[in-house]
């Protein structure tokens, strides 16, 4: 009897699946709680970059009900590093509504999952198959690329992702379906990699028409992408003679909402003076623009910053920006700081 795709796969599996911090030993299934924090934390991030954060989000937060009972800003501190704060802000909510109307208890079914906040078709199988086994096909980019490859699907992303979606569709099998989605998404990661896939090695060989047609690193083919813009700002960073800088908390709803930052100018497209930029300090101080830029690339645009930077000569002056604290430099871990203005006080620490 041959084996099917799901067959070879399971039994590659089951020889050779990664250990991963949120996952179950073999033979046991993870709690829905894990599988969604994890599945949000690894949008666009990496295995590597979440370990650490799935930990101490678990540790802080063992339940659902605790992260829904977590003050925003808390969750919002712990998160700052992964980027993407909106994801943050809906997992907050989304543990407040299953906490909230559903008794601390993920949905099983599709509709129930995608009500949620943050939660997309991609999170919404995962967790149906990992957490419930339900036959849910659960289709990200690794996912994606393996399924390409295995049909030798030439059409370019993101045209192709109907056929492919259909394709990884039919593959699930009826059992077993948790380790099945688990097994692609390991195969993709350490066997059909992007570059150079591991076909030698690969339980889909017998089967795999790009690797019969000599197409595999070939696939996916993508459409060329726009070019991503350059926005250009000044940063005001305003200390106090101990070091303490003065930060404000962004408006709520927007790119990184509700977190904190150093004021700024806005940031725009086109010609940019620093200098000029300098009459949109928030406070009368005597600012020094600093050389170099920090660089940041966020998902629709890439940020480029000059930095200028004062003493202040007396606390008073955080009065004058309606929002705005002193935080101490050994306190800044604490607060929810996004990566682009870390990077700017450090470059203004370290000039
Ligand atoms: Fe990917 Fe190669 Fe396996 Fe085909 S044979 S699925 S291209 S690793």
């Amino acid at each position: 009897m041959t084996m099917t795709h799901a067959q070879r796969l399971l039994a590659w599996y089951d020889r050779h699946r990664r250990t991963l911090p949120w996952r179950a030993p073999a033979g046991r299934r993870t709690e829905p709680y894990r599988v969604w924090l994890s599945e949000i934390m690894l949008q666009q991030t990496t295995v590597a970059t979440v370990g650490d954060y799935y930990r101490r989000f678990v540790e802080r937060w063992p339940t659902v009900e605790a992260l829904a009972a977590a003050p925003l800003d808390e969750v919002l501190s712990a998160w700052a590093g992964l980027g993407y704060y909106a994801r943050a802000r809906n997992l907050h909510a989304c543990a407040q509504d299953v906490a909230d109307k559903h008794g601390g208890r993920f949905p099983e079914d599709e509709a129930g999952l995608r009500a949620l906040p943050g939660i997309g078709p991609y999170t919404a199988a995962a967790i149906r198959s990992i957490a419930f086994d339900h036959k849910a096909s659960a289709v990200d980019g690794n996912v994606e690329r393996v399924i390409a490859r295995l049909y030798a699907i030439e059409t370019p992303l993101p045209d192709a992702k109907i056929e492919i979606h259909l394709s990884a569709a039919e593959l699930v099998p009826e059992a077993r379906a948790g380790d099945y989605a688990q097994a692609m998404m390991d195969l993709g990661a350490t066997v059909c990699t992007p570059r150079r896939p591991l076909c030698v090695i690969c339980p889909l060989s017998p089967s795999c028409r790009a690797l019969k047609l000599g197409l595999a690193e070939t696939l996916p083919r993508r459409a060329p992408k726009a070019e991503k813009p350059t926005r250009r700002g000044l940063a005001f960073v305003l200390a106090r003679k101990d070091g303490a800088v003065l930060l404000r908390k962004r408006p709520t709803k927007g790119l990184l909402g509700g977190m904190d930052e150093v004021p700024s100018s806005p940031w725009r497209e086109g010609r940019f003076v620093a200098a000029d930029a300098l009459a949109d300090a928030p406070v009368p101080a005597r600012w020094t623009l600093l050389d170099g830029l920090v660089r940041h690339t966020f998902t629709h645009f890439h940020l480029e910053l000059r930095v200028a930077r004062a003493t202040a000569t007396t606390d008073r002056l955080a009065r004058l920006l309606p929002g705005s604290a002193w935080c101490a430099l050994d306190l800044l871990d604490e607060r929810a700081l996004p990566t682009v203005m870390r990077k700017v006080i450090e470059k203004a620490s370290l000039s």
